[in-house]
């Protein structure tokens, strides 16, 4: 048949700022196979389905995957074949195939496509006819052996299976034309799932992933369109909002099948991609690195609590500017920001609250609805400002016209991101800032923007003015796994009536357990951490957050 060729304008709802105009060909709609077509509509309206690979090496352990993938409750379960030690093709496939708790895929993956099957295609094609013939729901076979499992099958397809055709690239993602042209080749070759895997080597990859989804989704061309690797994550949990086929995710962290997958309970119990519909918003966290960070458990669960659609992904990024102008649309409505990058968002907004802007910290991104703009705010200040004097004994932020900050010696250690914010804040309700830092300069830097002094730290070992200071550590010293280091002696700290460290893994670093020993109140960055994403949620959403339900499942996660 005549292929069609489409002009597409990537809806605006997905403007996807690199290649907003691209040529897809799809073949003709009256063309050949329209039974397998009115089967594809279905499904391309469908929720996106979540499928577990069992990458066991015996059958009697691809068997238990199964179970174990319905009972963690995933739509599929993808039978690796590649991956048996020794596999008998008639009792293996007839073992699992007879009585499958759910819908099963069978996927034979040659060593040239990146599985474990080092033998000839011949012996792999029969197979998966095989798995045709034993009842098998999908089958999935390489882009370049298709046309030859086809010409066997001579048109005798079984009624329920579903053929997936598919295509791996291990390098790069290509042009979204590129991907265009590939997928409709696929669909050409009588795929009813058309399969499309690539890598990412930047973040800004995967939105050509999505437009491509998002097209094939107009054209009711069912598409799995993932991209592997830790950039491209967040095409494993946003394709349910641009209507991927399905997605996949594994039975336990160490079972991928791909590089980047995450495992099918985060995806239905973090990530809630049951829920997760062409309105849902997107937030997320930009890091480097990122994958560590708690706050999709904590932002994911409240947007729950309270009934708000949305995500929060995490989105592991390397350039900010490339990064916000590649998802500039408002599906994308907000992000929380953290190293390396809360210096660099101060110059990525459009506008800045002023306070961020004098703290020269961004660590929230709102999209402001109205007009599409970058809004920059910094909720690290009031977070740990008012957890400190909330740890102050005997006062009550909310009763005091005066802080109990003022007129006293704050000694900050660290002038990055967080350093600045509570120098920022400590300078605004009258404390004597003094600024310790490993690189002095930049403690001098940040001394004379607030007007406070500048320390080496070596020099704050012998540094006590006053009795009764408070000090805040800034570093990430004594962070999880260097829980035995820390940025200042105990004999120092007796100088100290409170001890505040941003650092939160573990909850109790050694600079709290020795200020505790040595008479001071401490005050654990947990609660700078609860306070802090407090805020954020107020701003992405516009509700008061659920304090309680944040406090939680902070203290779960740290249990
Ligand atoms: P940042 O901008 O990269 O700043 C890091 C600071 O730590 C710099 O002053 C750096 O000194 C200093 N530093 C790093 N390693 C050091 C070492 N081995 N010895 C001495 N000084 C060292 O990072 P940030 O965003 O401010 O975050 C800093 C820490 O605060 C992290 O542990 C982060 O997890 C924590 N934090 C916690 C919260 C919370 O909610 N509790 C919020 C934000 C941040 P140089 O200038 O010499 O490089």
């Amino acid at each position: 048949m005549l292929l069609q060729l489409f002009v597409c304008i990537v809806p605006s709802s997905l403007s996807l700022s690199e290649s907003r105009l691209f040529l897809i060909s799809f073949p003709d709609k009256q063309g050949e196979g329209s039974e397998i077509r009115d089967q594809r509509s279905e499904m391309a309206m469908g929720k996106t389905l979540l499928c577990v690979p069992s990458v066991a090496n015996t059958a009697e352990e691809m068997a238990a995957d199964m179970a174990a993938a319905a009972a963690m409750g995933a739509d599929v379960v993808e039978l690796r074949l590649d991956c048996l030690s020794s596999f008998q093709p008639r009792s293996d496939l007839h073992r699992l195939l007879t009585n499958r708790p759910i819908p099963a895929l069978v996927t034979y993956r040659p060593k040239w496509e990146g599985g474990e099957y080092d033998g000839d295609d011949e012996t792999r094609i029969d197979a998966l006819l095989l798995a045709m013939e034993l009842g098998a729901d999908y089958v999935d076979i390489e882009f370049k052996v298709a046309a030859r499992l086809l010409n066997l099958m001579s048109g005798r397809k079984p009624e329920n299976l579903k053929l997936i055709i598919s295509s791996h690239n291990y390098e790069m993602t290509p042009s979204v034309e590129e991907l265009g042209n590939l997928a409709a080749s696929i669909q050409t070759l009588g795929a009813d799932i058309v399969k499309i895997t690539t890598t990412a080597n930047d973040i800004s990859d995967v939105s050509r992933m999505f437009q491509l989804i998002v097209h094939s989704q107009e054209k009711q061309v069912p598409i799995i369109g993932l991209v592997m690797k830790d950039r491209g994550v967040i095409s494993r949990l946003l394709c349910p909002k641009f209507g991927g086929y399905l997605t996949f995710g594994s039975l336990n962290k160490g079972r991928e099948s791909a590089p980047g997958q995450i495992t099918g309970s985060e995806l239905l119990n973090v990530y809630r991609i049951r829920e997760i519909g062409p309105d849902t918003k997107v937030f997320g966290i930009i890091g480097k690195p990122v994958g560590h960070s708690k706050s999709p458990n904590l932002h994911n669960e409240a947007f729950r609590e309270v009934g708000f659609n949305a995500v929060y992904v995490p989105y592991l990024v390397d350039d900010l500017p490339s990064f916000l102008n590649t998802y500039s649309s408002p599906d994308f409505a907000g992000f929380s920001c953290t190293i390396p990058h809360k210096e660099a968002a101060v110059t990525c907004c459009d506008e800045v609250d002023p306070i961020a802007k004098a703290i020269g910290a961004v660590n929230t991104i709102i999209r402001r609805p109205s007009d599409g703009k970058l809004i920059g705010y910094n909720t690290d200040y009031v977070g740990a400002i008012s957890a400190i004097e909330d740890g102050i004994a005997g006062y009550r932020v909310k009763d005091a016209a005066v802080s109990p900050l003022a007129g006293r010696h704050f000694v900050v250690i660290g002038a990055g991101g967080a350093g600045k914010a509570l120098a920022y804040g400590a300078n605004e309700k009258g404390a004597k800032v003094v600024i310790a830092n490993r690189t002095y300069v930049r403690a001098k830097e940040l001394a004379s923007l607030i007007g406070g002094h500048a320390l080496t730290l070596a020099d704050l070992e012998n540094y006590h003015p006053e009795e009764g200071m408070i000090l805040a550590n800034t570093t990430s010293i004594g962070m999880h796994p260097n829980v035995n280091d820390t940025p200042l002696s105990k004999q120092a700290l007796k100088h100290y009536a409170v001890v505040f460290d941003a650092v939160y893994t573990p909850k109790v670093t050694r600079l709290l357990r020795e200020a505790e020993e040595s008479g001071s109140n401490v005050v654990s960055g947990l609660e700078m951490f609860i306070r802090q994403a407090m805020g954020q949620f107020e701003l992405f959403t516009g509700l008061t957050a659920p304090e309680s339900l944040m406090r939680d499942i902070v203290l779960r996660m740290n249990a």
